[in-house]
């Protein structure tokens, strides 16, 4: 089959649309033809390369997969040939305390399709544990499937379950642009919240706010904790969805309404930021941290896919021939939503 792999870390360039060995489906695994799959900032990490963190190369990413199940192992009795499936993305294992009381994201063994640890969906088949597999709704195409997982699982476990986001709060989305950005618009307003996008050009603020965002930071040319004091009455944000990291931190803290959270599921700009601990327990502000999510929490998710009421947002398609110029515009920000492969 073709895949997209790549056997040392580096730019772009080291992705290579090549023969790669297929696997056969276990006993319990599906194998997909894969559809469609949604690139993420993890992507990049892994191309690049970590300090510390050993990828088996070579290696093929893509953690955001939508298929059409084409083999079932024998003891597969849930899905069938020829349906059509989106991959609930984390793998545990079931049996630890952890898994058993619903926070399976938070298991030991937790793994993620398309990881550090496992092959992903940048190929045209892959085998996935039956239990993954969730079914497309009638009406949602791939290519919209492979948008949802990791965004928006993401984005439900911050808002919903770690910030405990409440209807008449303000929420301030950064990074609105992103995959997972436009996924928290969509979910706090779900929850009654008002949404401040940031983002870095007008552009992507326009259509932050045709996705429910009530206003928005162009974070390039206004200043940032001016802009949370006017929109709030000085109040500060009762929560600040952040991914970015880096220099940022330094500026949100104090601008965090008293009893609000700071909830954070990345770094792209950089892993250490400052925090002002006075803030902290004089306003009572929480930091929070979150990776992916529930599978509880993604089929629900799943249910607002279904009624139209949470919309993935696809900048556009690519063949998965050109996953190294999808990598080049993903690393240039130079998308709005996600950026999805069609093999
Ligand atoms: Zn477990």
């Amino acid at each position: 089959m073709k895949a997209v792999r790549f056997h040392e870390h580096g730019g772009p360039d080291v992705l290579r649309y090549e023969d790669a060995p297929e696997s056969v489906p276990t006993p319990t695994q599906v194998q997909l033809a894969v559809r469609a799959v949604a690139l993420n900032h993890l992507d990049v990490w892994l191309r690049k390369g970590l300090p510390g963190i050993t990828v088996p190369l070579p290696k093929i990413g893509g953690c955001d997969i939508a298929g059409e199940v084409i083999a079932v192992g024998a003891l597969c009795s849930r899905v069938a040939v020829g349906q059509r499936i989106l991959v609930s993305p984390g793998i545990s294992c079931g049996q630890c305390a952890a898994c058993l009381g619903g926070d399976d994201n938070l298991c030991r063994a937790y793994k993620l399709i398309g990881g550090y640890a496992m092959d992903g969906g940048c190929a045209e088949r892959i085998c996935i544990p039956e239990v993954n597999c969730i079914p497309i709704p009638e009406g949602v195409g791939y290519p919209e499937a492979a948008a949802v997982p990791v965004a928006f699982l993401t984005a439900w476990n911050m808002l919903v379950r770690q910030a405990r986001l409440k209807a008449g709060e303000d929420v301030l989305v950064m990074g609105a642009g992103s995959g997972v950005g436009t996924a928290a618009i969509q979910i706090a307003k779900l929850f009654g919240a008002r949404v401040i996008a940031v983002a870095g050009t007008d552009e992507k603020l326009a259509k932050a706010k045709a996705l429910g965002a009530d206003e928005g930071i162009n974070h390039a040319r206004q200043d940032l904790p001016q802009e949370i004091r006017r929109l709030t009455g000085k109040r500060g944000v009762d929560v600040v969805f952040e991914h970015v990291g880096g220099a940022t931190w330094g500026k949100l803290i104090p601008n965090i309404a008293a009893g609000g959270r700071l909830v954070t599921c990345g770094a792209t700009a950089g892993y250490e930021g400052t925090v002002d601990i006075r803030y902290l327990f004089s306003k009572t502000i929480a930091i929070l941290g979150a990776f992916l999510g529930r599978k509880a929490d993604m089929l629900e998710v799943v249910r607002h896919l279904a009624r139209g009421s949470l919309r993935p947002v696809i900048d556009r398609t690519l063949p998965l021939a050109d996953c190294a110029e999808a990598h080049r515009l993903l690393e240039a920000r130079a998308v709005f939503g996600k950026l999805v492969l069609i093999p």
